[in-house]
């Protein structure tokens, strides 16, 4: 599960970043989720309770904050915001679209004690 691996992923730079600034529990957890990332939501929040059971993140909050896509329109000759990855343009309706952002999966803040 793609989820499951993510919340690895996130687990060890949590350790990592514990070791070198020598906190022991993390309170909360902030995750930039890009909208085209192909993330699950309730699945990122399941994985994240099981992988992160027995360690410093157990009793973190979770906060995700899931972060819409740009693109940028050939006909518009602008950025749009768009909600697929295969979306047509919300102004004009043109298909020629260059996606610039929307795939991320970032941790955006860790509070810790
Ligand atoms: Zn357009």
């Amino acid at each position: 599960m793609h989820e499951m691996s993510l919340c690895e992923g996130i687990l060890q730079i949590i350790q990592t970043e514990a070791k070198a600034q020598q906190f022991n529990k993390v309170k909360r957890v902030v995750l930039d989720i890009g909208v085209l990332s192909g993330v699950e939501i309730p699945a990122l929040e399941f994985s994240f309770e099981v992988v992160m059971r027995g360690s410093i993140a157990e009793q973190a909050e979770l906060q995700i904050n899931e972060i819409p896509a740009q693109a940028w329109c050939m006909q518009c000759a602008d950025s749009v915001t768009v909600k697929q990855r295969y979306d047509a343009c919300p102004e004009c309706g043109s298909y020629q679209l260059q996606v610039s952002s929307g795939d991320e999966m970032k941790i955006k803040e860790l509070e810790v004690d």
